[in-house]
């Protein structure tokens, strides 16, 4: 796998209480105030539950522990990416999307961007960099992609749109700061719905985006302020919470698909798979090359609709359920949102059960179709 560091955990676990005085609570207090006890010159104070919250310093503290990188905290992925966009995009520039990635970028895209005069170009994940990055302001990438898993290479990527002048994003939901290290790779920002195995619960939506350019940073960060896109305390406050396990949970759960995988690739209800770490797949180099982990997702398809439902209802240990990287493992058929996919393809994201008894489960609810 790819060979970077990844930031150390224990120091993250540990990031809050060593700066405690004495007496002070272990645990994040939850910060729930619109308003600050703010007598006379308010300079270098927080001021209002706009611009700051002490819960979202810490949150945004260990999110840049993991990143290496400042983060900036959103109230969901949506949010992150909108400032992503919004804070990069003028009226008469070009940006350029993957047309297979996860779909409300697209609407987002070309439902209000286009509309302020944004140019809006979309390139399939695995032809993405067919015709090069010349003239394009903004270039936005996703991998492996949501839902196909297709694998873009980051690092060539991140230097083409670099040379040509543009600002490279990359969408690392997937996988995480724990999974794959966009920033290391040469991308300008990275932005991720946390509300997926970051927060890890099932329980709260958020995002965050991560840069180590000082001007795109605080470009977003006036975005979040002036615009009022801001994340609750409790949100913040869970996300917290939940990236003190994240190591954890992202190991458990990356093991599991690398056991069940191939076992599902050799089940004879399975027509196709793809999961990056399988040898076969298309992706297996690249991903090999580029990321930490091959992740938690296991994409496939199986003989009908129908008996793609069947799979998912039947199984005990599936939540039918849209979204991902929870604890609970979950499945749903893509086409049922309208992706380019087979009406019988299931995405699976692997959870956080012990993996035998998981795909006990998984193989009594395949076998009896
Ligand atoms: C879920 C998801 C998003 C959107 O995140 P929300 O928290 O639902 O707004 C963006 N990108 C990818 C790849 C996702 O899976």
């Amino acid at each position: 796998m790819a060979d970077f560091s990844k930031p150390s955990m224990a120091e993250l676990l540990h990031l809050r209480g060593n700066q405690l005085d004495k007496g002070e609570p272990i645990a994040l207090p939850l910060v729930q105030s619109s308003m600050y006890h703010l007598p006379g010159l308010a300079e270098n104070f927080p001021f209002y539950g706009r611009a700051t919250n002490p819960t979202w310093d810490a949150l945004e503290h260990a999110l840049a522990h993991l990143e290496r990188a400042d983060c900036v905290a959103f109230p969901s992925g949506m949010a992150a990416i909108s400032a992503s966009l919004f804070a990069t995009l003028k009226a008469g520039h070009k940006l350029l999307i993957p047309s297979d990635g996860y779909y409300v970028t697209r609407v987002l895209s070309s439902r209000f961007l286009s509309n302020l005069g944004v140019e809006v170009v979309e390139r399939p994940s695995n032809a993405f960099e067919d015709g090069g990055f010349e003239g394009f302001d903004v270039v936005f990438v996703e991998t492996p992609s949501n839902p196909g898993l297709d694998v873009v290479d980051l690092s060539s990527i991140a230097k083409q749109v670099r040379a040509a002048g543009g600002v490279s994003i990359c969408d690392n939901t997937t996988l995480t700061p724990l999974g794959q290290r966009p920033l290391d790779l040469g991308i300008d920002i990275v932005v991720s719905s946390d509300t997926k195995s970051m927060g890890g619960h099932s329980d709260a939506l958020m995002g965050h985006v991560a840069s180590r350019n000082g001007d795109l940073l605080q470009a977003m960060e006036d975005w979040r302020k002036i615009s009022g896109s801001i994340p609750g305390p409790q949100e913040a406050w869970l996300l917290h919470r939940g990236l003190e396990s994240l190591d954890v949970r992202f190991e458990r759960m990356c093991n599991s698909a690398e056991l069940i995988a191939p076992r599902l690739a050799e089940h004879k209800a399975v027509q196709s798979i793809r999961f990056p770490g399988l040898q076969v797949d298309p992706s297996h180099n690249l991903a090999k090359s580029q990321q930490l982990r091959f992740g938690f997702l296991i994409c496939f398809t199986l003989e009908s609709e129908e008996k793609a439902e069947r799979f998912i209802n039947d199984c005990p240990y599936l939540r039918p359920a849209t979204s991902f990287g929870g604890i609970h493992s979950s499945a749903e058929r893509r086409a049922r949102w309208g992706d380019d996919v087979d009406p019988a393809f299931v995405r699976l994201s692997i959870g956080c059960e012990p993996a035998e008894e998981l795909w006990e489960a998984l193989k009594t609810s395949l076998d009896q179709l």
